[in-house]
């Protein structure tokens, strides 16, 4: 197909009044990190002690945020518990208390940046910046030497994570990739290598998703994310049949597929890939259904669709922002309402400020119990809860009794032996396990069935 003749096509159809209203007055995207904090006006009216604190946290753990979020998604009117408050902006509680205190004392006697960077940097290593073995495992080597910006941790699925993405519009207090945010070097996995991609793709027949992700790929240029992306359509990446695309944009910058200046070139790639046989699937990741309601975000949904390519959406559940059973309801709703196909509930993982934001196990299955029970059948493609952990993706399926033992059963939604997936297996009931690692098989058995060959996988 001819992509020129696909844009001649796209351009009639997308003509709307909502679109042109967006792109009459493009709005410029503004951002705020740390050292612009004292300058968003909404902040002034809380306490000056509450700004300290946000000031102490956002040394050790990432900030930013644009003024769309400020503006549109959070309520001023009800902090500090608002969701989208909780999700972007950074609280007393996401350090523990000793670090906190460590941290706070500098600031308090002024001290000089490198002594609060060489601080924020040892506290940082201790919040586990790389969980579910990311460094150590999933790393593909051609000729043994390591593809950056690589992972392929399971069989069918490689992650890439281009260099010019690996940022986002914001930031997300409980984002598990925080570590790549805060500049230090070595903990951030990028590649700026096309042909370094395509080399892998090419060589590697048993791939049948790319999952292009980041950080946000969708702070991309389009030019860029063309350059990974169109050739795909050669024939000698026929066995790759699925180009996902993992984003918050829908949430943080919906003018990205609206009215951005290469928002069109992008519905216009997104189009060709379709066109050319690709499933296309953006990764949305959603974590309160607030983020649908402003007519940008519509808008960016509705064009999305548009060009053939699907939406899926998945988050954490996390406290403080969405741990009731009712926003999942509410949120899976309006994702079918609006096209979208909910996907995953997940679980948030062992890094960065977990103990402020984790839900133990047992109450977030309830949760999704709850919530799954509210809604209609088109909406119960929403699977979890699940934990990315270090083996595979292990969902909470429920919890019984058998043979008088109370006991989570769980199961792989993926495994890194493709064997694992589906199984069955059994943990002891614990009300207070937040992780995989906290839960010990049940009927007095030793180890879980795939923690052997786990093992042996970690010291290959
Ligand atoms: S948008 Fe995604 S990668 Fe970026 S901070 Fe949020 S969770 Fe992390």
């Amino acid at each position: 197909m001819n992509p020129a003749v696909v844009r001649v096509t796209r351009k009639d159809a997308l003509i709307s009044p909502g679109l042109d209203a967006f792109k009459a007055e493009p709005a410029a995207f503004k951002v705020y990190t740390d050292r612009q904090m004292d300058q968003i006006p909404q902040l002034a009216r809380l306490p000056e002690e509450t700004r300290f604190d946000m000031k102490v946290v956002a040394s050790v753990l990432p900030f930013r945020v644009n003024q769309y979020v400020i503006d549109e998604l959070i309520d001023w009117d009800d902090i500090p518990e608002d969701p989208i408050f909780q999700l972007v902006f950074p609280q007393r509680g996401m350090l523990k208390p000793g670090m906190f205190e460590r941290m706070a004392r500098l600031h308090r006697e002024n001290a000089d940046k490198a002594a609060i960077q060489a601080l924020a940097h040892e506290l940082r290593m201790e919040l586990n910046p790389h969980p579910a073995g990311q460094m150590e495992m999933n790393l593909p080597k051609v000729d043994g030497e390591v593809v950056e910006g690589l992972q392929h941790k399971y069989r069918e699925t490689v992650l890439f994570f281009p260099s010019q993405g690996q940022t986002c519009h914001s930031y997300c207090t409980f984002c598990f990739r925080w570590a790549q945010f805060v500049g230090d070097k070595e903990l951030r996995i990028a590649s700026n290598q096309a042909h370094q991609l395509h080399a892998y793709l090419a060589e590697h027949k048993e791939v049948t998703d790319l999952l292009v992700t980041g950080g946000d790929p969708m702070i991309m240029k389009t030019r860029h994310l063309e350059g990974y992306l169109s050739r795909l359509i050669e024939p000698e990446f026929d066995h790759v049949q699925t180009i996902r695309i993992g984003t918050k944009a829908l949430t943080f910058w919906p003018h990205r597929f609206v009215s951005d200046a290469d928002a069109d070139d992008l519905i216009v790639l997104l189009e060709k890939l379709v066109q050319a046989g690709k499933h296309v699937a953006i990764m949305a990741h959603y974590n309160h259904w607030r983020e649908l309601k402003t007519d940008i975000a519509y808008e960016a949904i509705r064009r999305i669709r548009d060009t053939g390519a699907e939406i899926r959406a998945q988050g954490p559940l996390l406290a403080h922002i969405n741990d009731h059973a009712d926003d999942w309801a509410k949120l899976w709703q309006e994702q079918v309402r609006v096209g979208i196909i909910p996907y995953y509930m997940f679980v948030e993982r062992d890094t960065g400020a977990q103990h402020y934001f984790e839900v133990p196990l047992a109450k977030a299955y309830a949760i999704y119990r709850d919530a799954i029970r509210q809604v209609s059948g088109l909406a119960r493609t929403a699977r979890g809860p699940s934990m990315s952990a270090a083996p595979g993706k292990v969902e909470i399926q429920g919890v019984t009794e058998i043979n008088g033992e109370k006991v989570f059963v769980l199961r792989f939604i993926q495994g890194r032996n493709p064997a694992w997936v589906q199984r069955p297996f059994f943990a002891r009931y614990d009300e207070k396990a937040t992780w995989l690692d906290h839960l010990r098989p049940a009927f007095g058995e030793e180890k879980f069935f795939f923690e052997d060959e786990f093992e042996a996988m970690k010291s290959a």
